[in-house]
Parts: C-alpha cells; structure tokens; sequence
C-alpha cells in the first residue's frame, strides 16, 4: 500500500558501468538531480560514479506528483520583485529550455499537456492575476481563464494555463536518465549509504540529496529543510477528466489523471503543517483523509484508493536552489532544496552543476549560491 504508484513499474537493468577505480566526479543520491548530472558529465568525457542508498530514482524523484512546470517554488511576479526582470525572465527561460531537453531525453515518460493554476478564492485570483500580468510583460507564453468549467465549476474562480507545462511517469524518467548515463559510461552503484565523501573516491563530489539528510552537508545539513508530502493514487477512471497537471491553493491541492485513468492527488500538508516537517517517509491519517475526501469530492463518487505513499522534499526560505560549493569544503558540491518544485529544477541544476564542473559556469548559479543560507 505504501509503494508509490511510479515505483511499481519495473525498473529496467543497469548495466555495470565502465567505470572503476578512482574517478573525476562522484555523485551521492541517484534521484533526477543525480542522473541529470552524472549523463551530463559523461557525456563530456568525465569519470562519474553515482551513488545511492536506495535504487535509483526511489527518492523523492519517483514518489512526487509528476508534475514538469517551468520557473521556480515561487510565483513569477514574486520573484520578478525580488530578484528584478531580467534574473527573473533568465530562470524562467532557462527551465523553459530545459523542459525541452527533458522532454527530448525522456521520451513517453513525458507528456506535454500544460498545466493549470487554479485560484480557490478571490484573495488567490488576484494573486493569478498578477503573476499572468507579470508573464505576459515580459512576453512569456500564458493564457487566462475566467471561470474554469466542467467539474472545475464553483469550485475555482480562475486559473493560468501554462502551456509550456508537461506531466511526467517521474520514475521512468529517472530510470532512463540513469540508463542513459550508464551507456555514456557512468557507474551506478545503489543500495549503499555514504557516510564520508572520501569513499566515492573522487576529485570532486556532488551531494545531490534534496530533502533526504545526508549527514554530508557540514553546516548546511538541516537548512535544506526535510519536508513531507504524501500522494495517493485511486482505481483507474475510464473517463479522461483532469489530464493535464492542476494546481490550486498556492499549491497545496495538487492533482492530474495518469495515463492508466487513475487520478494522482498529493498535497493537504496545511491539515498539520507542523507535523509534516520531517524527514519521516510515513503516512498520517490526516493528510490521507483530506487526500481521498478531496478526489470523491471532486468527482462525484467515491474511488477505491490503490496507491498511498510519502517522500521527503528539500524546502529553503527564500524558495530558490541551493547550487554550488558548499562553503568551506572545496571540491564538495551540493545541488538541492528545490521547495517541491524539483523535477524540472533537478534536471536543470543537475546539468548546470555539471557544465560548471567541466568549466563552463552559467551565471545564473549566482542566484544558488549555498553560503546565502549561512546569513
Ligand atoms: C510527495 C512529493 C511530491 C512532489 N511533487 C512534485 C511535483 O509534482 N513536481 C515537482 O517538480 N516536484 C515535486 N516534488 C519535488 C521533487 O520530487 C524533488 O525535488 C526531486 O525529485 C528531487 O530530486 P533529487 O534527485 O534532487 O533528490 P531525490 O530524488 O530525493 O534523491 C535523493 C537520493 O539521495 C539518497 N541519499 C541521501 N543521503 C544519502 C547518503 N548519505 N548516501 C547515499 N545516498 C543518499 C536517497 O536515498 C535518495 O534516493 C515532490 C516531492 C515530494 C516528496
């Protein structure tokens, strides 16, 4: 009951990697952030090896709710006032991009269906309509919704289609990064924990752990807050009702139709928000009630729940990646706290992290800098 609905997929054979002995870059946490990084490498020619303490992709990366959007945690027009036009138009330009190269590299694991921002009163309609504002200023692709129809109906008061936006099997992504990696020639070893980055036998290191604690991150561990989120997924539906990703009350409703029929619900932390911070893989009463009240509600009738599970995602203050050296440990890089917003952002930091190990630093990793979270 509590495998996660991605996981129960068969995961494809690794085939050993090549590599063996000591190598250029090790990388702890085979989750999207982990792959991403690791193809990225080597594919330029470097000696990677990926290490994990589970199988891949069994981290957050195939326990989330599959939803691809382009930016970051925090809304558009929120991040345009803290960090000016121009950064704010480069990131949300980059994940664009980015959302591109995944889909290329992913393949059926990915659907581009966009996906829909809902507001769930009239305080979070203005919140809306400042963010589509703010898009269409500086020419970003969005459309509004008056008054979002069918089942939608009464119950949300607008919305924001991204059409940009895609739905992923997170997990057969994941799996095919790594298997892709592995064909460039990268080593996967999984099922081992890391207590000391000397054992990667590496030159340089990459924590790629999001919310899970690593015990790796110096005086970093614990300011990537571990936070819960817990996912249902019910009996497939022969009806296509909610295909793309939708979103509602500043995301903490969350829900889509996989392709099998069955609707995909996480979210509901706010029931007990205290008790969610926690790097706790478990379910609770609470949030699981609200899930499945929230899909019969929304339907109609009442659906047999086949899938329950929780994961564990990395949330920061100020909503932005945690990318670059961690400070005061040269050679030890980190990539992370993406606020729940990490399958486009994982994939995107991973290979941003990767190119400035090869040399090529993006200046967007100033944005990312990990020393901000010391103060
Ligand atoms: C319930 C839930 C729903 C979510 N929904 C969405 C969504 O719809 N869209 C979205 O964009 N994001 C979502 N997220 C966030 C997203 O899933 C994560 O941000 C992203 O998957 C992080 O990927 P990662 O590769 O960085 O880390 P993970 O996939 O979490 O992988 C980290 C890995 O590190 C390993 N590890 C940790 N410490 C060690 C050690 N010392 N030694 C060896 N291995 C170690 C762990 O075993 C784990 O496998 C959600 C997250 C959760 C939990």
């Amino acid at each position: 009951m509590t495998r996660p609905y991605w996981l129960d997929e068969p995961a494809p054979e690794l085939p050993r990697g090549r590599t063996r002995g000591a190598v250029d870059v090790g990388i702890v946490g085979a989750g999207v952030t982990g792959c991403a990084c690791a193809l990225a490498l080597a594919d330029a020619g470097l000696r990677v090896r990926v290490v994990d303490a589970r199988r891949v992709a069994e981290g957050a990366s195939g326990r989330n709710g599959g939803f691809a959007l382009r930016g970051t945690a925090a809304s558009y027009d929120q991040v345009v006032a803290s960090l000016g036009r121009e950064r704010a138009l480069a990131l949300w330009q980059w994940t664009e991009a980015e959302l591109q190269v995944m889909g290329e590299l992913a393949g059926d694991a990915f659907r581009r269906l966009g996906s829909l921002r809902l507001a769930a009163d009239a305080e979070e309609r203005e919140d809306l309509r400042d963010e589509v504002e703010a898009l269409w200023a500086d020419g970003l692709e969005a459309e509004w919704i008056d008054a979002p129809g069918g089942l939608l109906t009464g119950r949300f008061t607008a919305a924001i289609r991204h059409p940009a936006d895609a739905v992923l099997q997170p997990a057969r992504m994941v799996r095919r990064l790594a298997l892709r990696a592995v064909e460039a020639g990268a080593e996967i070893v999984e099922g081992r924990r890391i207590r000391d980055p000397a054992e990667l036998d590496a030159e340089r290191v990459v924590i790629a752990t999001d919310g899970y604690p690593s015990g790796l991150l110096g005086e970093l561990e614990g300011l990537i807050v571990p936070t819960r989120g817990q996912v249902i997924a019910t009996e497939p539906l022969s009806e296509r009702l909610f295909e793309a990703p939708h979103y509602g009350r500043h995301g903490f409703d969350y829900w889509h139709q996989a392709e099998d029929g069955r609707i995909v619900a996480g979210g509901f932390r706010d029931v007990s928000l205290e008790s969610e911070f926690t790097a706790e893989e478990s379910l609770t009463d609470s949030v699981q009630q609200a899930l499945s009240g929230f899909v019969n509600d929304l339907v109609g009738r009442e659906l047999r729940v086949d899938y329950r599970w929780a994961g564990i995602f990395g949330l920061v203050l100020d909503l932005l990646p945690v990318v670059g050296e961690l400070p005061g440990a040269p050679g030890i890089w980190v990539a992370g706290g993406y606020s729940g917003h990490g399958n486009v952002l994982g994939f995107a930091c991973g290979r941003l992290l990767a190119r400035a190990l090869y040399g090529d630093r993006d200046p967007l990793l100033d944005l990312f800098e990990p020393a901000r979270l010391l103060g």
